[in-house]
């Protein structure tokens, strides 16, 4: 009953970012007006509010243009349920309440970032922003040596960031790493402490090759495509988070 009810409250938090997702790349209030349809401006009713369900409910249209709902809303709603039921499982809120707090705020910012960039190539900068000032002030929360890593992290995270840009932009005479990426780099960094960073930005890169890859074999991108960076860094972030501990461990224990 505890896991339902966060997964609904996730869910509801899931409309919220859905609203984020849509509005900050086109820098409009993520408060005012109150929801519409993108195509028609009509304001949404109750039915359309309902996370998830309202989606099916009304078929993947708007009710009164008739225009396509993007499945990207009932998608982000139910991962933001996912997300809360998830972090109640690794981080107790009772027992770890910091940890929980911060998970939350951690996964919706990495959620946001991640659509964002998937749809418009671009990370929104609040996002980001708010993500290495929540990171610094959790690890504040653990004590001063948790804190200077975060520190070292969040810089050390934007300025590996830009040297593989720079590297890129020597290469291939194009930007490869957007400014977003740096601040996304610098939020990791500040959550994961610099170590966890390296664990961090490795699953990226892994996550990348891998997906890149696998669209090259379908041909559905070319050699030299532009593929953003933003969404593997979002999902190094997201391991790391839940099993950054397991895998450090799992990978000293194999040289020791
Ligand atoms: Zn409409």
């Amino acid at each position: 009953m505890y896991l339902i009810s966060l997964f609904i409250i996730g869910a509801f938090v899931g409309s919220f970012l859905n609203v984020c997702i849509h509005r900050m790349p086109r820098e409009e209030s993520i408060v005012f007006p109150g929801s519409h349809c993108p195509h028609c401006n009509h304001r949404l009713g109750v039915i359309d509010l309902i996370p998830i369900i309202g989606y099916f409910l009304i078929r993947g249209t708007c009710g009164y243009c008739q225009a396509a709902v993007s499945f990207r809303y009932p998608l982000v709603e139910t991962i933001s349920g996912g997300v809360f039921v998830a972090s109640a499982l690794a981080f107790p809120p009772l027992t770890s309440s910091f940890a929980f707090a911060f998970s939350l705020i951690f996964l919706s910012l990495l959620i946001v970032i991640f659509f964002v960039d998937l749809e418009h190539q671009v990370i929104p900068s609040v996002a980001s922003y708010l993500g290495v000032a929540v990171g610094l002030l959790f690890n504040l929360s653990g004590g001063l040596n948790l804190f200077l890593s975060a520190l070292i992290g969040a810089g050390l995270g934007f300025f590996i960031l830009y040297l593989i840009g720079s590297v890129g932009k020597m290469l291939f005479k194009k930007d490869a790493m957007g400014e977003g990426d740096l601040y996304l780099g610098a939020m990791l960094g500040a959550a994961f402490g610099w170590r966890g960073l390296w664990l961090a930005l490795f699953l990226a890169y892994l996550l990348a090759a891998i997906v890149a890859l696998v669209l090259l074999g379908f041909g559905k991108v070319k050699m030299g495509d532009y593929v953003p960076f933003g969404p593997a860094l979002a999902a190094g972030g997201v391991i790391t988070l839940f099993f950054g501990q397991k895998i450090l461990v799992w990978y000293l224990g194999m040289f020791l």
